[in-house]
């Protein structure tokens, strides 16, 4: 921390009255009038009034990733004067930039299912007098009402939170994790056993059928068969052939796919499972959002009181939730 950015004008009484009635540009203006520039030098304008007033640094704070820690150096405003300043800007609506960052605020946006209409539930939000209240509702129950659909609309800070702890919770009993791989690897091996038996018959068939011809052919030459007849069923075989090929071709396909080598092993499960408490406990909700869209397969609701959420365990070949070194 080394320089502080210019001056707070939300400090006095009389600056807090100006937000509250005309909005940052006429903060911005009274500055100019009276002579004030911006710490680059440029006069005020009502975006660089609003990061000002949203800098916690005027608090005697620090923000080190995405977490606040008291710095060393005294505040310059007192807390009740910077919340009443945040509070003005919200009741405003001022502050374009976290508007639009609440847009993708919704970690959940797309995962939850409504199990009465089948539809997808979408953030909103509500205005109350001093604050904003975020909710999760049914696509449906928003659109159309409750005729449409009986569901309930979900707190979506509650839900946010809730997930995000399941979700630690979840990844924390690694054995719950290595369970479920353990019995995709052997479902995998299964399936692998059985493509590669049906691979091996088709291999053989299509050789016999390949005989066949040639032993028609040989019989044409020979003289024993007829033209016509060798035709048709030289012809009849070789559409077989082609069938079997197409065959043989899906299985060989799904062999390369169901490479089971792209499943974690117990060491990734604990990898991730740290990852995913340095995320859920120190991250910004940016961060936050794509482990939630990255884990979250889909979440059932039916009520408040019945919501189900489904994880999923990436395999090696997904980005890690926290960046950095890959799982
Ligand atoms: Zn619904």
């Amino acid at each position: 921390m080394s320089k502080l950015p210019g001056r707070y004008p939300g400090m006095s009484g009389q600056a807090l009255g100006t937000l509250k009635r005309h909005g940052a540009r006429a903060i911005a203006t009274s500055l100019n009038r009276a002579g004030h520039r911006t710490r680059a030098g440029r006069p005020w304008s009502h975006a660089s009034v609003i990061t000002v007033l949203r800098n916690r640094v005027y608090l005697g704070e620090i923000s080190y990733r995405g977490q606040h820690h008291p710095a060393p150096h005294p505040p310059l405003v007192d807390p009740a004067t910077f919340q009443a300043a945040q509070r003005l800007l919200e009741e405003r609506g001022e502050d374009r930039r976290t508007r639009a960052a609440n847009a993708s605020e919704y970690l959940l946006a797309g995962k939850i299912l409504c199990d009465h209409c089948g539809l997808h539930y979408v953030g909103n939000a509500v205005n109350g007098n001093r604050y904003r209240y975020r909710y999760y509702t049914c696509f449906s129950l928003q659109r159309y009402g409750k005729q449409a659909c009986p569901s309930e609309r979900l707190p979506a800070d509650q839900l946010d939170e809730t997930i995000l702890a399941a979700l630690l919770d979840t990844f924390a009993r690694t054995d719950l994790a290595e369970q479920a791989t353990r019995a995709i690897r052997s479902q995998a091996a299964d399936a692998r056993d059985r493509a590669e038996g049906e691979l091996a018959a088709v291999r053989t068939e299509i050789d016999q059928t390949e005989a066949a011809i040639e032993r028609y052919l040989g019989a044409f030459e020979a003289g024993t068969l007829p033209e016509a007849q060798c035709g048709k069923r030289v012809q009849a075989l070789g559409a077989k052939i082609a069938e079997l090929q197409a065959r043989e071709l899906e299985l060989q396909q799904a062999l390369a796919a169901s490479a089971v080598e792209a499943l974690p092993t117990p060491a990734d499960l604990a990898e991730l499972a740290s990852q995913i408490r340095q995320v859920v406990e120190h991250a910004p909700v940016a961060a936050k959002k794509t482990l939630a869209q990255q884990l979250v397969h889909e979440i059932h609701v039916t009520s408040r009181a019945d919501i189900r959420p489904i994880f999923r365990v990436p395999t090696r070949n997904e980005p890690p939730p926290a960046g950095g070194e890959g799982l």
